[in-house]
């Protein structure tokens, strides 16, 4: 799914401009941003996922408009926050078929296929008995993700998930979205060049809610 921001800005207080006029098409696979703390990532992200309004400017995803199609433009995505708060007390399979409910998926055959399909794709199946609050953080993202997966979304959304996973869960957690984005838009935030360098064909760096980059990652390390 094509997606295409124009002239987007957020100003949380009056001269204090979080987004400061991004321009960004986004046409498919693994996009990566990357900047520091405070760039923005998170704002854009929060706006792309309908959580937030912009100042200014517009974000089209495919023929849906931001603003006009929120409806649909949540169906169409899947979205990954930086802090999402997991139900520690339910096992892996009892809260994706919670979010299974809320996403329509009523009628219980339906649902536990699922909630099966979703627990393989991001390898938790064997354990899925197991409560949530004795994963490990690897093991939450991929809860995580498998959550923001159940509607089938063309599009998902993951805002900084490689912070505080260790280089193994790191590397895992690549392998998955890399495997995602073959069939979907995958759209990544990071502070970490490594998470971006060998799996996105396309990146942006964000700096003070600007782009300072747009382009593929070898351009980026050739400038460095
Ligand atoms: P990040 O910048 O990596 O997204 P933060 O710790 O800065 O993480 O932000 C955590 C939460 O607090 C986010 O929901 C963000 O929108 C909010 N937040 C960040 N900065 C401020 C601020 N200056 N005032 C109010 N809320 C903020
Ligand atoms: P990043 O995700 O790249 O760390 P953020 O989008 O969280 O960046 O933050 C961008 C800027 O906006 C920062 O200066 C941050 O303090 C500010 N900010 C974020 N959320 C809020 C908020 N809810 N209220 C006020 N300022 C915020």
């Amino acid at each position: 799914m094509n997606i295409s921001i124009e002239r987007l800005t957020k100003a949380y207080q009056p001269n204090m401009l979080a987004l400061d006029g991004i321009d960004l098409t986004i046409t498919g696979g693994m996009f990566g941003l990357l900047g520091p703390n405070g760039a923005g990532k998170s704002t854009l992200m929060q706006i792309m996922a309908t959580l937030l309004a912009p100042t200014e400017g517009t974000i089209r995803f495919g023929d849906y408009r931001l603003g006009k199609d929120d409806h649909e433009i949540r169906r169409a995505l899947g979205y990954l926050p930086q802090y999402f708060g997991l139900y520690q007390k339910l096992t892996g399979e009892e809260f994706l078929t919670y979010i299974a409910t809320l996403k329509g998926y009523t009628a219980t055959a339906d649902r536990r296929k699922r909630v099966t399909e979703m627990l393989e794709k991001v390898n938790l199946a064997d354990k899925a008995k197991r409560k949530i609050k004795t994963y490990s953080g690897g093991m939450k993202q991929r809860i995580g993700i498998a959550q923001a997966l159940i509607g089938d979304p063309r599009v998902i959304i993951v805002d900084e998930p490689t912070a505080g996973l260790d280089p193994e869960e790191r590397v895992r957690f690549r392998n998955l979205l890399e495997d995602l984005s073959l069939e979907r838009t995958v759209l990544l935030s990071t502070h970490i060049v490594a998470d971006i360098e060998s799996s996105c064909g396309a990146m942006a760096v964000m700096r003070q809610g600007k782009l300072i980059f747009k382009g593929a990652p070898d351009e980026l390390l050739a400038m460095v």
